[in-house]
């Protein structure tokens, strides 16, 4: 008979968690004023929050952090990360930061000047932010078919090269710093851009003469995606087809949490000196000296290691079937998620489910709120909470979709806890018409309001 699939690794050390009863949980979450963030992680059975920073390490980078170089100069740890910056991603220059908002940080206060534009797919939060607060404008030209949740295609992070084309048609390129281009595209749900995006973005962007940014928190799985899906690619290796992705870019900011497999840390790269030059102040302001910037030498060292193993066939595909086995489950009791599976979380689609909850009451909020009361399971909202007031006119923003999150970690979980999710959200589902009042805001903050905004019962 055909073997089963298995894990490529096997445990060599534990972390307990403890589950907990209802009434528990339901003191707990109203003293977190309903923001899944605020919750203590000891309150938490299964933490689907976040991949970020969550992931296990590997032995071999438990043993690469004893061997951090620690000094302030030119420290052998750097020249790890140099060594595998240039050989697994083509670039010659980079900067370590602490995570992937202070890589964005110092790129753009290099590069954004007050009123600049800049179109991308579907920008993650942190990025939105940093272009909101130097008064720049972020243009979302993801295709319009990633906002059908239902749809099944195989590259739905894509951005459309028409509407790319029309946003660079009527600015001139000086107001244009870059595009930025984010794989996988997290905020569409997790999904894939094709090289084929890549490669006729890059062409526009040389056409008008605009730098390419690729924002590459994932990019290993989503070269796994173009391995899988995209026809010329399954006899190529991750590690060819993440070189000729970012053979195409100017630029990279990395969030090293996600893809490297690091607790920490993250960096920006460039191919052109000059740039690389001018960020560098920057970075010695913001984060530190630039040959460690917001990094410890061990850490820089763990995150080297984490570049290449994370690029491994083996581990990539241990790590998306797991998020397809999720998502097989949640097929089983018919609850819609976003589809296909993207790669590291699943985004159930809270606007089908909730059908009673009013949009100014925080849908895809209330179906996080009611799963963790069911399980102690944590996911995170991507919806109006997320989507935030417009900068200008201050109204909320209601997006088409209302997601509640589900993020797996990397080499964290067994898919006995998969069970646990996907049964916790079927008890939801089955009850989902009693459900008809969500939250409102009590206290934000005037932008990124989700991580710290306080919540009460809307009845
Ligand atoms: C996580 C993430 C960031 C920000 O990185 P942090 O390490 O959380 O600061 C930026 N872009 C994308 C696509 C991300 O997923």
């Amino acid at each position: 008979m055909e073997l089963p699939f298995a894990e490529s690794y096997r445990i060599k050390m534990v972390e307990n968690i403890r589950k907990s009863t209802r009434e528990e949980r339901e003191q707990w979450i109203r003293e977190a004023k309903y923001n899944l963030f605020n919750l203590k992680s000891d309150y938490v059975f299964i933490d689907m929050l976040t991949d970020s920073g969550t992931g296990a390490m590997s032995d071999q980078q438990w043993a690469a952090l004893m061997l951090g170089d620690e000094s302030y100069g030119g420290a052998r740890s750097y020249y790890n990360m140099k060594e595998a910056i240039k050989e697994i991603l083509g670039f010659d220059y980079f900067l370590p930061t602490h995570q992937g908002r202070a890589a964005e940080n110092v790129l753009y206060s290099t590069i954004i000047k007050e009123g600049d534009i800049l179109p991308g797919n579907s920008h993650f939060d942190t990025t939105k932010g940093h272009i909101e607060y130097r008064r720049a404008i972020p243009i979302d030209c993801t295709i319009d078919e990633a906002s059908d949740t239902q749809l099944e295609i195989p590259f739905k992070g894509n951005v459309d090269p028409f509407k790319l084309e029309a946003v660079l048609k009527k600015y001139p390129a000086e107001k244009i710093p870059c595009v930025i281009l984010t794989v996988t595209n997290n905020t569409a749900g997790g999904q894939p851009v094709s090289m084929q995006n890549i490669r006729e973005v890059s062409a526009l962007c040389k056409k008008y003469g605009v730098a390419l940014q690729i924002d590459s928190a994932r990019f290993a799985e989503n070269a796994y995606f173009i391995k899988m899906r995209e026809k010329g690619y399954a006899d190529k290796t991750i590690k060819q087809i993440v070189k000729e992705m970012f053979g195409y870019a100017d630029i990279m900011t990395m969030s090293s949490k996600k893809d490297a497999i690091v607790n920490m840390g993250g960096f920006v790269a460039f191919k052109n000196e000059a740039l690389w030059k001018k960020a560098q102040m920057f970075c010695i302001m913001n984060e530190g000296f630039i040959t460690y910037g917001g990094m410890s030498g061990r850490d820089m060292n763990a995150l080297a290691q984490g570049l290449h193993e994370g690029t491994e066939f083996d581990y990539l595909e241990t790590r998306i079937k797991q998020v397809e086995y999720l998502g097989a489950r949640l097929d089983g009791y018919g609850i819609p998620y976003q589809r296909p599976v993207g790669g590291h979380a699943i985004f159930v689609d809270a606007k089908k489910i909730l059908t009673n909850v009013p949009k100014e009451e925080f849908i895809a909020q209330t179906l996080g709120i009611e799963l963790y009361l069911e399980a102690g399971v944590r996911g995170v909202e991507i919806g109006a909470m997320l989507a935030d007031r417009d900068p200008v006119t201050r109204e909320n923003r209601y997006p088409k979709l209302e997601l509640l999150r589900l993020a797996v970690s990397r080499r964290t979980y067994t898919n006995n806890h998969m069970d646990v999710v996907a049964a916790a959200l079927k008890n939801v589902y089955d009850r989902r018409d009693t459900i008809t009042r969500g939250y409102r805001i009590v206290n934000e903050f005037p932008i990124m309001r989700h991580f710290t905004v306080e919540l009460e019962p809307a009845h």
